[in-house]
């Protein structure tokens, strides 16, 4: 890697003179080859992809943003993005991991309620993103339901069906989509700000023991989405559920949602990363299916 032109577009961002020690490749990404760029007295975190997905990495950028606008959890702050003639390239404050204490799950279980508690009158956002690498749209809408199906579940599926995931799945998926009203009764979602991507490996702790999530896929949407994904993989404490649902108590049709809210990201990971997710999506519908008869 030839690290001089991205140097240079560092520094000028920052307006601080950067002399680079060394670059280290940094493991754990799905998406993306990252380093850890090492200097004298700072470091930044670089990510890369191909040269047309900047747009991928200015919609992060304007996610962390926004997260950090609300000063309720931290993120990384954006440095800069751009291109050389191979790659896209985003640059971040390299964050520093610490051990993952109980105290740390705590404060992140309060925090991302606080971020939940930052709203606006509408479900999207200003711009479209991505989740993974998969197209994210979000189109504004004041209806839940409708941007859920669109914007979500219609979405996936027809990317599966252009990929050549038809019948049953389709069948299933459509009967859904149908139906997502039967899930929603006594419960009125609210336009919370989601971090939207918020699996374990997305969520650290810094050395100073303050949690940090990195990498979403920002929207307003139900608060229930971001929950049911941390418990999609795991890596999320007790301690952590118990201080979220303290400071922002869940409804009780959460357990039933949360299935639905992952389906979600079942049907995405079957489209990024192919048939071994398939049976797992159609035993997820099949179950939510049964709960709206
Ligand atoms: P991808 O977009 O490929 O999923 P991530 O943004 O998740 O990549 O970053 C890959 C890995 O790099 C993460 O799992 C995390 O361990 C680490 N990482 C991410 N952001 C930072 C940061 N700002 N500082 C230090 N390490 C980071």
């Amino acid at each position: 890697m030839n690290w001089s032109d991205i140097i240079e577009q560092i520094e000028n961002a920052s307006g601080i003179p950067f002399k680079l020690v060394n670059a280290r490749a940094l493991a754990g990404g799905d998406i993306n080859t990252a380093y850890c760029l090492q200097g004298a007295d700072r470091s930044y975190f670089i990510k890369f992809n191909r040269a047309d997905k900047v747009d991928m990495f200015i919609a992060e950028e304007a996610g962390l943003s926004e997260i950090a606008s609300t000063q309720t959890i931290k993120v990384p702050t954006p440095i800069v993005h751009g291109q050389t003639s191979e790659h896209a390239f985003l640059v971040l404050e390299f964050i520093e991991f610490g051990n993952n204490r109980k105290i740390s799950q705590t404060l992140l279980g309060q925090q991302l309620a606080m971020l939940h508690r930052q709203r606006q009158p509408y479900f999207g956002w200003h711009r479209d993103n991505t989740i993974g690498s998969t197209p994210q749209p979000n189109s504004r809408d004041v209806d839940w339901l409708e941007f859920l199906r669109k914007n979500r579940f219609q979405h996936q599926l027809s990317l599966a069906a252009a990929k050549g995931y038809r019948g049953h799945l389709q069948t299933m998926g459509a009967n859904l989509c149908d139906r997502l009203s039967g899930f929603f009764s006594g419960y009125v979602p609210q336009p919370s700000l989601l971090h939207g991507d918020l699996w374990g490996g997305n969520a650290a702790v810094d050395t100073e023991g303050n949690p940090v999530i990195f990498d979403p896929a920002c929207y307003y949407g139900d608060r229930e989405t971001d929950l049911a994904m941390t418990e999609l993989f795991g890596g999320f404490s007790p301690e952590f559920y118990s201080a979220y649902r303290d400071t922002f108590p869940l409804d009780s049709g959460y357990s039933i949602r949360k299935t639905l809210y992952n389906l979600y990201h079942i049907l995405n990971h079957l489209n990024l990363f192919g048939s071994g997710y398939l049976s797992q999506a159609e035993n997820m519908m099949s179950r939510l299916l049964s709960e709206v008869k």
